[in-house]
């Protein structure tokens, strides 16, 4: 079923739903199933599977020489969502990156997740490789992800990328994407990273999930902006508890965004990383009943491969 027919059947009632990484290359899904499990209790209706851009690594050769080469440590995205459908009979969402894939391979990620019966697609640009300076399509692909969506609804009206295949026999995906309430750390102002997201719910996206924030002002100021904007679509917020001290610099850092005095100082107060792990349970706790008061569709958690968190969470909340 669609994320947005799940949020219009659950009738103003807040869903629980979250995020999980695919394992690393050779490592067993079974981890992932350990870190799921103790969630499904509180229902959610969807979970979303990120996907991950291929990286450079750098083989020992004889002599001492380097060699360059790319690889991707976390494939597997869509057979995990096929998996996860099967094992736990909820839907998934396989996150869809313009990064490292060229147009006609983005299709074939397509064509398989409509075999597999998956009805969501969350359509994303993906970030600059980790040794480049700034985000560089591939040749042939797509270069924001408003062309990813264009290029998604365009499947969901027969269309491929051929002329010479056009179908009767049409994908159906909902669509979701990227917002971002504190700004996309590339967009020069808020106005012009919400056209931007205009411009992507005028493509086709039919619902956004947002970047992780630590202030719900942000957010409500957000939904506002984005309404007044024209952007009418469900706009999910994502939720994510600080879990270790080193993350005080790295969040703003990767994800730029601030995080509140009085969360910096309790964190500031801990000891050790399980004290820190509390203060960002309890904090999120607060942020989600806030946000649940204010009637958002559903509370989306970015679990980052562990769930005892989101659990402790969830436990308070739904
Ligand atoms: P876009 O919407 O394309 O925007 C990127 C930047 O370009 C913005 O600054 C925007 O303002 C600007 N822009 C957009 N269109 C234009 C245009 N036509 N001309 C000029 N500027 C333009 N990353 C992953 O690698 N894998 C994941 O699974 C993943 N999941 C995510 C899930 C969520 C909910 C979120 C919020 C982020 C996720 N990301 C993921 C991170 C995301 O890929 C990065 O934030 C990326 O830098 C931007 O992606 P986007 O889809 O928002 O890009």
């Amino acid at each position: 079923m669609k994320v947005t027919e799940h949020i219009k059947n659950a009738k103003d009632k807040t869903l629980f739903s979250f995020e999980i990484i695919p394992p690393q290359k050779g490592q067993n899904i079974q981890k992932l199933y350990d870190n799921i499990n103790p969630l499904m209790e509180f229902k959610p209706p969807f979970i979303d599977v990120t996907t991950s851009r291929e990286e450079h690594v750098y083989i020992k050769k004889a002599g001492g020489l380097l060699e360059k080469k790319v690889t991707r440590m976390r494939p597997g995205t869509v057979g995990i969502c096929a998996s996860l459908m099967n094992k736990y009979q909820v839907d998934t969402v396989p996150h869809v990156l313009c990064g490292g894939f060229t147009k006609e391979e983005t299709e074939y990620v397509l064509v398989d997740c409509h075999y597999l019966g998956i009805d969501n697609v969350m359509a994303l640009r993906g970030d600059a490789m980790k040794d480049e300076a700034y985000f560089i399509p591939k040749n042939e692909g797509n270069n924001y992800a408003s062309d990813l969506v264009r290029q998604i609804s365009d499947l969901n009206k027969g269309c491929y990328l051929h002329e010479i295949i056009e179908s009767t026999y049409k994908a159906d995906f909902c669509i979701g994407v990227a917002g971002y309430p504190e700004k996309h750390m590339e967009s020069p102002s808020m106005q012009a990273d919400l056209r931007r997201l205009k411009e992507k719910v005028d493509a086709g996206a039919e619902y956004v999930v947002t970047q992780m924030f630590f202030d719900n002002s942000k957010y409500f100021a957000f939904i506002e902006a984005a309404k007044a904007m024209g952007i009418n679509v469900p706009i999910i917020p994502g939720i994510k508890p600080v879990a270790v001290k080193r993350h005080l610099n790295v969040l703003p850092q990767v994800f730029s965004l601030d995080l509140p005095d009085a969360l910096v100082k309790d964190i500031e107060k801990c000891t050790d990383n399980a004290g820190v792990r509390q203060v960002g349970i309890d904090w999120a706790i607060q942020q989600s009943k806030e946000l649940i008061a204010a009637g958002v569709p559903v509370l989306h958690y970015y679990s980052m491969g562990k769930s005892d968190n989101i659990k402790a969470i969830a436990s308070q909340v739904f």
